[in-house]
C-alpha cells in the first residue's frame, strides 16, 4: 500500500481513479461539443470515433482544395499558412474528401463503427470497395431477416407445377 492509499485509508476516504475520471469527463464534452455543432448541419453520425490525416508533403494545396469543397460538415479549411487544415470537431469521417482526393494516400481515414468493426481507407478505390461490401452486407442482411433460410424463401416462392 502506497502513501496515497495510507492516507485514504485513514481519513476513510473512497479511493477514486481520477486519470480514469478526467478522460471520462474529456470525452463527454467532446460528444457534446460534436452534438452542438453538428445538430444545425442535421447530420446524424455513424462512427463512434476516427482519426484523419493528411500528408502535407503530397496534397496539392491551392491548386486543388477538392477536398474543402466535398467536406459536407466544413471540417476541412484553407490555413494561412498554405495547407488544409481539419476541424476534428465536425469531422464524421465519411470518406467524401478520400474520394474527391486527386492523391493515393494523401487523405488516410480510420474509423469505428457502433460494433466495433474498424474501417481504414486512403484512396478512391479502397472507399468505394468499402461502401459496396457495408452496402451488400446490409442487403444481404435485410433479406435474411425475412427469409432466415433458403426454406423460408422457398415456401412463398417455389414455382408451382400445373
Ligand atoms: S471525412 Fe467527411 S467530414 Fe471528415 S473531413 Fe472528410 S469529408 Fe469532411
Ligand atoms: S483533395 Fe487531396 S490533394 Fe487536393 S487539397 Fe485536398 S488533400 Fe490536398
Amino acid at each position: 500500500m502506497n502513501w496515497m492509499e495510507k492516507g485514504a485509508k485513514h481519513s476513510g476516504a473512497v479511493s477514486t481513479d481520477i486519470f480514469s475520471l478526467l478522460l471520462e469527463t474529456s470525452e463527454k464534452e467532446r460528444r457534446k461539443r460534436r452534438e452542438e455543432l453538428l445538430a444545425p448541419l442535421g447530420i446524424k453520425e455513424f462512427f463512434v470515433d476516427g482519426r484523419i490525416t493528411i500528408d502535407k508533403r503530397t496534397c496539392k494545396g491551392v491548386e486543388c482544395k477538392l477536398c474543402i469543397k466535398a467536406c459536407p460538415t466544413n471540417a476541412l479549411y484553407w490555413k494561412s499558412s498554405g495547407e488544409v487544415g481539419v476541424t476534428e470537431e465536425l469531422c464524421i469521417y465519411c470518406g467524401a474528401c478520400v474520394l474527391n482526393c486527386m492523391v493515393d494516400d494523401c487523405i488516410k481515414i480510420e474509423r469505428r463503427r457502433e460494433d466495433g468493426t474498424v474501417e481504414k481507407f486512403s484512396t478512391p478505390r479502397a472507399f468505394t470497395i468499402l461502401e459496396h461490401n457495408t452496402n451488400t452486407k446490409k442487403r444481404l442482411e435485410r433479406v435474411k431477416a425475412v427469409f432466415p433460410s433458403t426454406a423460408d424463401y422457398l415456401k412463398l416462392y417455389k414455382p408451382t407445377l400445373t
